[in-house]
Parts: structure tokens; C-alpha cells; sequence
């Protein structure tokens, strides 16, 4: 339902948690995120609000200066911890609001393949996918273009990968994207309220572009492939 990723220079996961409760209005059912921090993929989820969230992390805290975080309003498998994103599968984790229309179809590739699946969500398989990928030997951003030419469906995503502090890829078919510039830090949003204490400087990706991020900057590619200039906004809000 809410997507935020952030490429900063400071702990992450505060940062997600605001950034999140900006995103409560949308209205969510779980909660949770991810972090790379010395090469590794870690999480924490829970169910409920936010607050929920932010006390599993008091006890649990996680480092990182790059993150994913999520606020999931549940369509495929019940609002349990199991099944609240970050999804992760292998060297991937992944955050997505929508529906993956044909997921049944590639979990189904997906158990040929061998692989097992440990949620209900249609969310699971696009981290599988990718994971699978890359163990076919492209790198995280390839595995993550051929993770999207199979999906169908209305979908913002955004991925990690282990190993990876300098690296997300996110995309959007359906549902809407934001990318936040900031000075040597970069972020991602479903929306722009979600990145108000962070940047007001905004580029919204059009519908079917993807984008590579590094704390460098955004490089934007439409359905093509074709890499793409989208406008910057100076985004005012409220609050
Ligand atoms: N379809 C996904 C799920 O049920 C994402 C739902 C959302 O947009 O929060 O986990």
C-alpha cells in the first residue's frame, strides 16, 4: 500500500518508520522493513500499526544506511507477519503495492524450478524470481529487468539485494513512483508526502518505467528499455 526506500547517510530505519506513518493515511494492515548493513539483508515486520513496528525495533533494532520499508494493505494470504513485506528470497527483498495478476503462473515456473514458497502472498514470487536470476548469473539490476518483463498486473516495486549499499531498483505499472533527490542521498516513495522530511526535489516516473538508484542519482528507463529524462518538481506540502 505505502513503498518508501531510501539511499541516505544516516540510520535508515527511523527514517522508514516517519516516513511510513506519513503513509498511514492510506490505511495498512502490517508494516515492516528491510536494511543492508556489512553486506547483509536483514528485516523486521509486524502486524497492527505502526507503533507495533517501532517497539519490535526497539527491543530488535536493525543498522543500515539503505533501506526498503512497507505498509501493507493485504490482497493475496491474510494480514500475518509471514506475509507483511519486505518479501525475501535469497540475496532479494522487495516491497510492493498492487496485485501480481499472474502470479499463479509463475509460482507454478517457479515450483518446476524447485523452489517452495514460504507465504501466501503474490508479492513472494517477484522476490523468487529475481533471486532465481541471479543465481542464473545476472547481475542484481538485469535480474531485476527480467523480473519485470514477467509480471502483469497494476504494481510499484522496489528491490535490494544483499551485498548491495549502493543499489535499488525500483519500478512502477499502475500504481504511482517517486523518486526524492537529496544532497548525496537518495529516495523512493509511493508519494511524495511519504518523502517530505527527507526532499521536496521530486521526479515522478511515468507508468512503466523502472529506475536505478545510487546515492549518485537516478537513472531513469521507460518500457523500451530507452533510458528516459523525467521532469524534477520542488514539491510543496503542508507539512
Ligand atoms: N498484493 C500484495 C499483498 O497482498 C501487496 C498489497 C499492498 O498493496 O499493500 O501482499
Amino acid at each position: 500500500c505505502g513503498i518508501i526506500g531510501i539511499l541516505g547517510n544516516h540510520a535508515a530505519a527511523p527514517l522508514m518508520v516517519e516516513a511510513l506513518r506519513r503513509l498511514e493515511y492510506r490505511g495498512y494492515d502490517s508494516a515492516g522493513i528491510a536494511t543492508v548493513h556489512e553486506g547483509k539483508l536483514d528485516r523486521r515486520r509486524a502486524v497492527g500499526k505502526l507503533g507495533a513496528l517501532a517497539d519490535l525495533l526497539v527491543d530488535n533494532p536493525i543498522k543500515g544506511r539503505i533501506g526498503i520499508g512497507h505498509t501493507r494493505w493485504a490482497t493475496h494470504g491474510k494480514p500475518t507477519v509471514n506475509n507483511a513485506h519486505p518479501h525475501q528470497s535469497g540475496p532479494v527483498a522487495v516491497v510492493h503495492n498492487g496485485i501480481i495478476e499472474n502470479f499463479k503462473e509463475l509460482r507454478a515456473e517457479l515450483a518446476d524450478a524447485g523452489k517452495t514458497f514460504v507465504t501466501e502472498t503474490d508479492t513472494e514470487t517477484v522476490a523468487m524470481i529475481c533471486a532465481y536470476q541471479m543465481e542464473q548469473g545476472l547481475s542484481p539490476v538485469e535480474a531485476a529487468r527480467a523480473t519485470l518483463a514477467k509480471l502483469d498486473g497494476a504494481f510499484a516495486l522496489c528491490f535490494l539485494f544483499e551485498g548491495e549499499e549502493d543499489l535499488m531498483v525500483a519500478a512502477r505499472k499502475g500504481s504511482p513512483l517517486a523518486v526524492g533527490r537529496g544532497d548525496g542521498e537518495m529516495f523512493v516513495g509511493s508519494d511524495a508526502m511519504a518523502l517530505g522530511p527527507l526532499t521536496r526535489n521530486i521526479t515522478y516516473l511515468d507508468d512503466g518505467d523502472h529506475v536505478v538508484v545510487t546515492r549518485d542519482g537516478a537513472e531513469i528507463f521507460d518500457t523500451s528499455g530507452a533510458a528516459v529524462q523525467r521532469p524534477e518538481k520542488v514539491v510543496q506540502l503542508d507539512n
